[in-house]
């Protein structure tokens, strides 16, 4: 059994190093009276929140990794035995399993069965699965977005970012993202449907950047990255704007956080800044899943995945993320069917 197991606690950037590849013997059989599930894990999600289990002391949420264990994360598997009553050998399901082939997990850590397949299964760890669920939740439930409003999206060419930019084009929003790197601002512009992109690390002034596209202001915020972009967005929101905040990944690895120096405009701007987490709005999966797989099938809304092939690649792949070399949502194909 292949196995990617933490090496050591991670300060500041992590490297492929901070991982290893392991064997380990795997007996593929539930142990008598067992109540578990037995899985093998086909697709594995590369999710920047993994680097916070990575740390020590951690200082924002809970629980770490333990040391020389696999890590734990979203995938997509195999039940190969069950011994709880609600999976049967063969069903295939999303939750949270171990970055290794095989994985015993209590059935809790099981999301959804998986009745689709006629999408690539791949799809359910991003667009159908938890990041899709976050963009949705996020976008629609913190957001409170209107039509003719104006939206800013970071990371837009993420797992996340590319479905909020989607989303708001759908209510009839105008949407600008910014991303890293020429490649990604064409995507966004090119196929994904964006109004305006921009390559935020080609930009001096961020300041001045966001008054070229929002001249009248931003409604809508949806933050990905915090740190200066948040920053320079303070400066841009309208009165009433909404701060939907999912995440802030340009702070993952810095052991001092970005000073925001701007955070006074929410006063004055009454802007209502709202962290939010996925796992509270799982109610609403059967809602997102019949919208989004009726705007998948007819080609209403695209999806762009980073996939690598093998558990071994797993680590650079990882680590990718945090320095912004995935194009799309970040996949690891372990195995197939
Ligand atoms: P992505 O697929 O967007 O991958 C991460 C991207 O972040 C990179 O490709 C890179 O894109 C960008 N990035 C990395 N470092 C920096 C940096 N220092 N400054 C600015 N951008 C950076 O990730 P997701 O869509 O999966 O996640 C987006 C955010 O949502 C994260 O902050 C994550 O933690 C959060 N999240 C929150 C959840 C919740 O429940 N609240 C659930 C899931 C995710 P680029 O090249 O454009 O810089």
């Amino acid at each position: 059994n292949q196995q990617v197991v933490l090496n050591n606690y991670v300060t500041g950037f992590p490297k492929q190093s901070d991982m290893k590849i392991v064997e380990s013997t795997v007996t593929l059989k539930l142990p008598a009276g067992s109540t578990e599930v037995l899985l093998k894990n086909l697709y594995l999600s590369c999710d920047p929140y993994m680097r916070l289990l990575m740390t020590k002391d951690r200082t924002v949420g809970t629980g770490t990794y333990t040391l020389a264990s696999p890590l734990s994360g979203y995938g997509v598997s195999k039940v190969l035995e069950s011994g709880h009553p609600d999976y049967k050998k063969g069903d295939l399901v999303w939750g949270i399993t171990k970055w290794e082939e095989y994985s015993l997990v209590h059935s809790s850590q099981i999301r959804f069965k998986i009745e689709h397949t006629d999408v690539p299964l791949s799809y359910y760890t991003g667009i159908l699965g938890m990041p899709g669920m976050t963009a949705y939740a996020g976008f629609f439930e913190v957001g409170y977005p209107k039509k003719g409003e104006n939206v800013f999206v970071s990371a837009a060419s993420g797992a996340i970012g590319q479905l909020v930019g989607q989303f708001a084009k759908m209510t009839g929003c105008y949407v600008v993202g910014s991303a890293g790197s020429k490649e990604k601002v064409d995507l966004l512009k090119n196929k994904l449907g964006f109004d305006e992109a921009f390559n935020y690390k080609d930009e001096p002034d961020l300041n001045d950047a966001l008054k070229r596209y929002f001249p009248e202001g931003i409604d809508i915020y949806f933050e990905n990255v915090g740190g200066r972009t948040l920053d320079a967005v303070l400066l841009n929101m309208k009165i009433h704007g909404r701060i939907p905040v999912c995440g802030m990944i340009s702070q993952y690895n810095l052991t001092q956080l970005d000073g925001v120096t701007n955070l006074a405009n929410i006063i004055f701007k009454r802007i209502k800044m709202e962290g939010f987490i996925v796992n509270d709005f799982y109610h609403l999966y059967p809602k997102f899943l019949e919208f989004l797989l009726t705007h998948v099938r007819e080609g209403k809304v695209v999806y762009a995945e980073d996939i690598v092939e093998g558990l071994e690649n797993g680590p650079a792949a990882l680590v990718g993320i945090y320095t912004g070399q995935n194009v799309g949502k970040q996949v690891v194909h372990v195995a197939l069917e």
